[in-house]
């Protein structure tokens, strides 16, 4: 299986006040391509700091992240931007969609700054909301979708660029139970129906099971 995600020695320390706090202490981690791996860890274990760091969001970090064999420390700003442009897609606890443009706009969008065609990025749209069961949602703003509908939105444009890793932080946390199981065994039909990898930070246990392989964050290395 080629690798979409190597990290090694990652490491992270915030100070708050006079102490620091070393979150990330050296994480080791690999995810193959068209994998799914579920990140488990109590709040405040440090999943979303790592999901910050391999979605190359933020510096500040010591130790190595490679994505599709690419060293992100050896890149500049905008080589940066293009790796996480072509080869990310991102969900979060909350959705983020735009309010003032239609579930279907909200994929688009991507898309577009990517450099699809307007007919291109329409017709992939329509696809992957039709997949999440969204047909009759096409033209709605976020406001008028319930939260699994807009977490569904979330799903399909963090897909919309085919990316070959998604990073989920939490992606179903904010849903009832009943809910929350719906949408992430649709997340994760249509993540393998794609061929792309994702790193799912839940602390879930059960929802972790349902991936293929699961680590675990615990004082700041993977157990
Ligand atoms: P999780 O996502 O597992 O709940 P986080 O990555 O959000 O954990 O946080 C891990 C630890 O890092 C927490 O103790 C949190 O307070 C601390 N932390 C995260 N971000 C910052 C920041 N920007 N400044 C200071 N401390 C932070
Ligand atoms: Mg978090």
């Amino acid at each position: 299986m080629s690798e979409v995600l190597r990290t090694t020695g990652l490491k992270r320390s915030f100070t708050q006040g006079d102490a620091v706090i070393h979150v990330l202490r050296g994480v080791d981690l690999h995810v193959g391509s068209g994998e799914i791996v579920a990140l488990l860890g109590p709040s405040g274990s440090g999943k979303s700091t790592l999901l910050q760091a391999v979605g190359l969001l933020e510096g500040g970090f010591e130790g190595s992240i490679r994505i599709q064999g690419q060293e992100a420390a050896r890149l500049d700003n905008d080589g940066r931007t293009k790796l996480r442009r072509d080869a990310l897609g991102f969900v979060y606890q909350f959705h983020h969609l735009l309010p003032d443009f239609s579930a279907i706009e909200n994929v688009e969008l991507p898309q577009l700054i990517h450099g699809a065609t307007p007919v291109e990025a329409i017709a992939r749209s329509r696809i992957l909301l039709e997949a999440l069961g969204l047909a009759h949602r096409l033209d709605h703003r976020p406001s008028k979708l319930s939260g699994g509908e807009q977490q569904r939105v979330a799903v399909a444009r963090a897909l919309a660029n085919r990316p070959a890793l998604v990073l989920a932080d939490e992606p179903t946390g904010n849903l009832d139970e009943a809910t929350a199981d719906i949408v992430l065994a649709e997340f994760l039909r249509l993540v393998r129906g794609e061929g792309s990898a994702a790193l799912v930070a839940t602390h879930n246990e059960r929802l972790a099971a349902k991936m293929d392989r699961v680590v675990r964050l615990h004082d700041g290395v993977l157990e």
